[in-house]
């Protein structure tokens, strides 16, 4: 039998024997288990070689289903979820007990999510249980955010992988904390900070300062190719001499871009989306040219250009190099 499918009948059987399911969402694709079964959530970072002390996101098909597992829902975060899920938001909530300590890495706070994907939300109320799930990658590796992307490197660790398509926005979630009721972006993602902000007024941002895994998905070396990755400014990126041995990823198409022997362009137009949409599948493409290095070009800091942003740097070497600081 195929492990990839669109299946969702053998994906909820196979979740409520305690098993590993790939699921798409509009994010990247998630590696879940039931939110419930410790067991279960201990093959995740087993699967992904995943410390535990990074801590996962729980998936359910509602606001209201997600207030059984969650003590209290501040203000603001209703209102935050009323408008945006399902979609690229994950907030993070005082647990009830019955969500173990494994789940949040012993944290208070439970990462809490309605993902926008058709096939994904019609299995999450099939069942009768949230879903853990973190991107469904070895740790440390680039997001997946194709069914073929699971299989390439988690093949052999999972049961199924229901395929839903690609990915359509492309990178992670923006998630959202309330410590001391302040509303927090610990980590930029999908949702866009400034439309956030319309809903809810000015927020803090708080992103990773060291390599503190508390905060998360922050480790200073993430999302990380296996070849070294420079990040540089676009008037860098356009002076730079094109070479065989350097991969060049840009963001928008450079006037002389088929004069460098390995390039690519996250967004002939300069379009946010468009770029949120192709990074990671780039950046997979770029890690098996024949190059020695890839030079990405950094993106205006604002909307998803922050998050992409945040992303490259994350899997730039000069983060890797400092990671133990
Ligand atoms: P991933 O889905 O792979 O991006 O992983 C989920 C991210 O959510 C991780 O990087 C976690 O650090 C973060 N996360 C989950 N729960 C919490 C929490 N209670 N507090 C802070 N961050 C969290
Ligand atoms: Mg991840």
């Amino acid at each position: 039998m195929s492990i990839t499918g669109t299946d969702i009948e053998r994906a909820r059987q196979l979740l409520g024997r305690g098993k590993l399911v790939a699921i798409p969402t509009e994010t990247v694709y998630g590696l879940a288990a039931n939110a419930l079964d410790t067991k279960a959530v201990l093959s995740i970072f087993e699967a992904k070689n995943r410390p535990t002390f990074d801590p996962l996101i729980v998936h359910s098909y509602s606001l209201e289903a997600i207030r059984d597992f969650v003590a209290e829902i501040p203000e603001q975060a209703v209102l935050l979820a009323e408008k945006f899920w399902p979609g690229p938001l994950t907030l993070l909530l005082e647990k009830k007990a019955l969500i173990s300590d494994l789940v949040t890495s012993g944290l208070s706070t439970v990462a809490v999510r309605v993902p926008d994907h058709p096939l994904t939300l019609q299995l999450l109320r099939s069942l009768s249980f949230p879903l853990a799930a973190p991107s469904a990658n070895p740790f440390g590796y680039i997001s997946p955010t194709t069914a073929q992307h699971v299989v390439d490197q988690l093949g052999s660790k999972i049961e199924y992988v229901l395929d839903g398509g690609p990915a359509r926005v492309g990178i992670e979630s923006t998630i959202v904390g309330f410590p001391a009721g302040v509303p927090t972006v610990v980590r930029l993602g999908g949702l866009q900070v400034e439309d956030i902000e319309a809903v809810i007024g000015e927020v803090k941002t708080t992103l990773h300062s060291s390599s503190n895994p508390m905060a998360p998905g922050m480790l200073k070396s993430h999302y990380a190719p296996r070849l070294p990755l420079h990040l540089l400014d676009r008037e860098e990126m356009e002076s730079a001499k094109p070479t065989d041995a350097t991969g060049f990823l840009f963001f928008q198409k450079p006037a002389h871009f088929d004069t460098y022997p390995q390039a690519r362009c996250l967004s002939e137009t300069g379009d946010f989306r468009e770029a949120a949409f192709r990074l990671f599948a780039s950046l997979r493409e770029m890690d098996q040219l024949p190059v020695r290095e890839i030079w990405a070009e950094k993106l205006p800091d604002r909307g998803l250009g922050r998050a992409i942003n945040d992303r490259l740097l994350r899997a730039s070497v000069r983060n890797a190099d400092s990671i133990h600081e």
